[in-house]
Parts: C-alpha cells; sequence; structure tokens
C-alpha cells in the first residue's frame, strides 16, 4: 500500500464523521445502509454502523466494533450489512473502509440494463474502466451473495449493485468517501446529460484513460484526505457531537 497521509481523528470519530456527511449530502436512505472501516490489518476487525439509527444522528461511541470471522452475527447489526461488509472484510485486500449506500444518482444506474458510465465528463473519467458492475441481483444480499459481491469488487473502487445500489471501497475513509461523493456526481452529470435526449460527447479512451491517472496523482497528493480533513473541521466549527 502506498504511503497515505494521516487524516485527524481516531477511526470512529473519522467513521462517524462520514455517515454525518453522507446524511447532509443526502446520500443516505431512511436508516438503512451501511459503512464500515477496517480497524485491524487485513480487516479482521472493523467499525460498522447499529441498525435502526440515522446517520444523522451516529457518534463515534454509538458504532459497533465487531470480527469479520465471529461467526455469529453481532446483536445490533443489520444482517446484509454482517454478510456483505464481513465477507469483504475477511478477503482481506487493501480496502479498510466499504461505504454502501443507495445513492440517487448511482442507484438510477444500476436501474439501467447496461449500467455504464461513459467518459463524459472529467468525474466519470475518473471510474473509467474502474467500476465493476454486479448483475446477479437475487434479493437481499446473504450468505455467498456476499461472498460473491466480495471477489467480484476486486481491486475496483466502485463496485455497482444492479438493481440496488452502491459499494465504494478505499484504503482509508477519505478515500472511500471521495470515491463515493465524485461517483454520485458523475453519475448525476451523466443521467442529466443523458436525459437531455441530445446526442453525448464521449472523449476517446486514451483520453479517458490519461484522465484517470490524472486523477491517482491528485490522490497520491493526499486529495480525498484534504476534502475528508475540511469536512471534519466544519463540523468542528459548528460543534457538532460526531466526535463523543
Ligand atoms: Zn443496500
Ligand atoms: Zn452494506
Amino acid at each position: 500500500m502506498s504511503e497515505i497521509p494521516e487524516i485527524p481523528g481516531t477511526p470512529r470519530e473519522q467513521l462517524a464523521c462520514a455517515f454525518r456527511w453522507l446524511a447532509r449530502l443526502d446520500l443516505h436512505e431512511a436508516t438503512a445502509n451501511h459503512c464500515s472501516l477496517a480497524t485491524a490489518e487485513g480487516g479482521e476487525r472493523f467499525l460498522i454502523n447499529p441498525a435502526g439509527r440515522h446517520f444523522a444522528e451516529l457518534r463515534a461511541s454509538d458504532l459497533l466494533e465487531v470480527e469479520a470471522r465471529g461467526g455469529e452475527r453481532p446483536a445490533g447489526l443489520d444482517p446484509t450489512a454482517w454478510a456483505i461488509h464481513g465477507a469483504m472484510h475477511r478477503q482481506g485486500r487493501e480496502v479498510g473502509c466499504i461505504l454502501h449506500t443507495h445513492s440517487l444518482y448511482a442507484t438510477a444506474l444500476a436501474c439501467l440494463e447496461a449500467p455504464e458510465l461513459p467518459p463524459v465528463e472529467q468525474n466519470a473519467m475518473r471510474f473509467f474502466e474502474r467500476m465493476v458492475v454486479d448483475h446477479g441481483f437475487d434479493g437481499m444480499g446473504l450468505g455467498d451473495e456476499a461472498e460473491r459481491l466480495g471477489r467480484l469488487a476486486g481491486e475496483a473502487p466502485i463496485l455497482l449493485l444492479g438493481n440496488h445500489g452502491v459499494l465504494a471501497t478505499g484504503a482509508d475513509v477519505a478515500e472511500a468517501f471521495d470515491n463515493l461523493y465524485y461517483f454520485e456526481r458523475a453519475c448525476r452529470s451523466y443521467l442529466v446529460a443523458r436525459a437531455s435526449g441530445l446526442p453525448l460527447a464521449p472523449v476517446a479512451p486514451e483520453v479517458a484513460r490519461k484522465t484517470a491517472a490524472q486523477w491517482d496523482d491528485y490522490a497520491w497528493a493526499g486529495a480525498p484526505q484534504a476534502h475528508f480533513a475540511a469536512l471534519m473541521r466544519l463540523l468542528d466549527k459548528e460543534g457538532d457531537d460526531y466526535r463523543n
């Protein structure tokens, strides 16, 4: 793993900040959806939100810390959260954080027969050849379904869940949040442009590939961590209780 710049706060505070901002940006859905952050090498242990709590009210101390190979589902944890996030963390990839939402534009893309994100603007190019689509929706993801999703995601930062929603991953919470944020924006621009009914103007694959590599340069320079640190500062300035 390349050296990633530090973001302030404890893992609990960082994940709580992510929940608050997902709610503020309307990327959440009711009290459903889940986000998890590994707290041990290889994803053996991770933090995740308890069932039935709104993202806007979650504080650092509310988060559950669970064992990825713990067998029984911990009390207070949603069954699909346990199945999918547990399976993905267990696979021990270099994925520290998994954000799972049903955000509007990503989910709208997941409703299409052929959910693709052509390189029509630079946010979309960030995900050029970096989005994996799961076409195997078969009810709410449990058991084998979860293991399959984990394997399918591979190294891709975005796993679009057909007929369902999206999973964004990253080495840390800042990277995962930045991926989800930009993916939602990219889907929004694309779907709005497509809804105009006018012809789209995708760039050539080599331009899209070059632009994706330029996004990597931003990431290596710490842009996702700077974004996330700013989000924490904004909550702190308001006296928000997410760190409690
Ligand atoms: Zn879901
Ligand atoms: Zn989930």
